[in-house]
């Protein structure tokens, strides 16, 4: 027997427990997906026996023929996607894709200005707890707290008092479309690089339903498992600029990273090449297209959308006035079987860990299938549930009704 199920039962069973939990439950989690069985197919291969430290054609390690050839049409398909020149697809994660732009073109104590988490940056973008704050000087900059989106002039009030070397630009959750040429003339004032982690729009710029960052940015970042609905891991891209390349190049590998995972460039590969499908491009449009739709819905029934709406695939609910917690709906909900997270707002009285907000992400749904029709529906269920939190028979009804949608929409037909 070489299959887990009758070797190992006690790994299997949680396997199946999760398999299960994604088809019964409602993903509303914005950066998480359903990526496809090819992607899984190439992540389950052989390639993950290979080493091949280095890069194709300079390598470390013989044997590299054939992996060469998946990095290639892994990097190739990246650029095209992306209208890059310059691509690396070996970065294991996000964060480690990012702590290579830092590594390449920082030194140690440098400034460097990016969004604080609390207002919608990611933790690699200077938060204390993170090597961005803990290894890098770091000045965080945040939304305007009357519109909900990025303040630019608390931005270049930042960057003229700190004089950073590098801004960070990009988020994990913000719902408007973000000038990146605004972030370009403030780094060109200052004379810093301009890094955009594009990691939850990734998906959407590859469409054209997003700025693509990549004619204005130094450097650009993404993960490849949100939006793009590829497999967990990091990506670098560029335009052409070999001293840049260089730099980038030895600091994925051997800076920070050994081996590359060939199994998952190979899945990054499989994705890229679906990416450039035309059904990719109606998908992206109709996971923007599912926010809107639940964006208005919450404000129909009363309740506050940070920004007041969404350009992309997420938003943010704010429950402050309703004096409900982030952490308090999301256990509701959970309860009900759909699946959000808690999230920080503008002029959030609670604590991180508490918070007053939601984050609310379409890419899974529109994945499984949910229209606007399906959707609008979800967006009801959970309002009753908010408008009634304690109350047990509300949740009972909407798990009931959110187990018949699931049914309806198999993730994997
Ligand atoms: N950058 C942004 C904007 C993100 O939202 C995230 C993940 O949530 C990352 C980077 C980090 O990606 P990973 O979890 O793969 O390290």
């Amino acid at each position: 027997n070489d299959r887990i199920q009758g070797f190992d039962n006690e790994l299997w069973q949680a396997m199946q427990a999760e398999d299960v939990r994604q088809q019964d439950h409602i993903e509303l989690i914005a950066s998480e997906n359903y990526t496809s069985k090819r992607v899984m197919e190439a992540q389950g291969s052989q390639l993950t026996n290979k080493y091949a430290e280095g890069y194709p054609a300079k390598r470390y390690y013989g044997g590299c023929e054939h992996v060469d050839e998946v990095e290639e049409l892994a990097i190739e398909r990246a650029k095209t996607l992306f209208g890059a020149d310059y691509v690396n697809v070996q970065p294991h994660s996000g964060s480690q894709a990012n702590a290579a732009v830092y590594m390449a073109l920082l030194n140690p104590g440098d400034t460097v200005l990016g969004m604080s988490l609390a207002h919608g940056g990611h933790l690699t973008h200077g938060a204390k707890v993170s090597f961005s704050g803990k290894i890098y000087h770091s000045v965080q900059y945040g939304l305007n707290e009357a519109t909900g989106e990025i303040d630019f002039d608390e931005v270049a009030a930042l960057a003229r008092e700190h004089q950073p070397k590098m801004i960070v630009a990009g988020f994990s959750a913000y719902s408007r479309i973000i000038d990146w040429q605004r972030f370009r003339d403030i780094a060109d004032e200052v004379g810093a690089y301009l890094f955009v982690d594009m990691a939850h729009v990734a998906g959407l710029v590859a469409t054209g339903h997003y700025p693509n960052p990549i004619p204005v940015a130094d450097v650009v970042t993404t993960t490849t498992h949100k939006t793009l609905r590829g497999p967990r891991g990091g990506l670098i891209l560029a335009r052409r600029n070999e001293d840049l390349e260089k730099k980038l190049n030895s600091a994925v590998f051997p800076g920070g990273q050994g081996g590359p995972l060939m199994h998952v460039i190979a899945a990054k590969a499989v994705a890229f090449r679906e990416a450039l499908l035309p059904e990719f491009t109606d998908y992206q449009a109709q996971v923007v297209k599912n926010a809107q739709v639940m964006a208005d819905g919450f404000i129909k029934r009363g309740y506050d959308v940070v920004s007041g709406g969404t350009d992309n695939h997420l938003f943010l609910v704010s429950l402050i006035r309703q004096g409900i917690t982030g952490k308090d709906a999301d256990a509701a909900l959970g309860r009900a079987h759909i699946t959000v997270n808690k999230n920080a707002v503008p002029n959030d009285p609670q604590s991180p860990f508490v918070t007053s907000g939601l984050r609310i992400g379409t890419p899974a749904v529109t994945s499984r299938g949910f229209k606007e029709e399906q959707v609008a529906l979800l967006t009801e269920w959970i309002c009753d549930i908010l408008d009634a939190l304690h109350n047990d028979d509300v949740i009972a009804t909407v798990r009931s009704q959110v187990a018949s949608l699931c049914a309806e929409y198999p993730v994997y037909r």
